[in-house]
């Protein structure tokens, strides 16, 4: 297997989901051994900020990395995307701190690095593996992730939220050849109450959120509905049977599952290579999956 880069430059716009800042993200070809690296154009001097775990600063609402104090926020989509177009050296011009969330899933950035074209380089790729199983526990959370020696990649995720709503479920990626069908349109979820608490501390900015799926736990009394409704510019907004606010209708069951799968993919990217094995994850979080991450670089083989 040969590294791969992008044959042209390609941008998407658009607005980030915790900021609410417009942004521009440029995709450029580079050379082999590059890897992922982030270039903030909107700060003096243009610093990069390398996609490695190393750099992470904060994973409380997304992964955001840093390099010498210029940050860039929810890199995970755009990780999980180039790690679906089987991509490994991109440097990503972005002019704000956080990219543009686009409906939540990894659908439009994926699409975008295809129409760029992939090619091959002359280098050879390095596939990292694990001497051992590998696991990562976290006792409060109730989070576990491992990963087992393999000669392919393959993950399965579970998720239980203890909810009514969002039921038990697990989604399974057997070939990353799969990821763009199966896994790359999934969109990111919310719970209600959940939302309401960052709108009220001003974590989030509205308008943007008209796709994401926003699962209803509890009654929640009409007018506070509305009242979230034209924050997110929604007209008439009631629940779906099943718990789903009816600004949208669920892309597969087990969406939040699979998801949880993107998220994933996309922080193990932080490995700054590709790796081998089996990977199995219960109620994966971006906390999780880069301690995770952590925990494998001190036992690769
Ligand atoms: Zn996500």
């Amino acid at each position: 297997m040969k590294q791969k880069t992008i044959t042209k430059d390609v941008s998407l716009s658009g607005t980030g989901l915790h900021t609410g800042q417009k942004g521009t993200l440029t995709f450029h070809p580079a050379e082999a051994n590059h890897g992922i690296k982030f270039r903030r154009v909107d700060v003096e001097g243009m610093p990069i900020v390398e996609a490695r775990v190393e750099n992470v600063v904060d994973t409380s609402r997304g992964t955001t990395i840093a390099q010498n104090g210029v940050r860039v926020y929810t890199v995970e989509h755009i990780l999980a995307s180039l790690r679906g177009a089987d991509v490994d050296n991109v440097l990503i011009d972005i002019d704000c701190e956080e990219p543009p969330i686009q409906d939540g899933s990894a659908k439009y950035m994926l699409a975008a690095l295809k129409s760029a074209g992939i090619v091959e380089q002359e280098a050879e790729r390095e596939y990292l593996r694990v001497k051992t199983p590998v696991t990562y526990f976290h006792p409060k959370i109730g989070c576990e992730i491992t990963i087992k020696p393999a000669d392919d990649f393959r993950m399965e995720v579970e998720v239980d939220y203890n909810s009514q709503v969002l039921k038990p479920q697990s989604a399974v990626l057997k070939n990353m050849a799969d990821f763009e069908k199966e896994i790359s349109p999934c969109r990111t979820f919310v719970f209600f109450q959940e939302l309401e608490m960052l709108l009220k501390h001003n974590l989030i900015k509205g308008g943007d959120l008209s796709t994401a799926i926003v699962f209803v736990e509890d009654v929640v009394p009409a007018g506070e509905l509305q009242r979230v409704a034209k924050l997110f510019n929604m007209e008439s907004v009631g629940i779906h049977q099943g718990g789903i606010l009816n600004n949208t209708t669920l892309h597969f069951e087990n969406e939040p599952a699979r998801h949880k799968l993107l998220d994933l993919i996309g922080d193990m990217a932080l490995l700054g290579k590709p790796i081998l094995g089996h990977v199995k994850a219960f109620k994966p979080g971006h906390l999780a999956n880069t301690e995770f991450v952590k925990l494998i670089i001190d036992n690769l083989e």
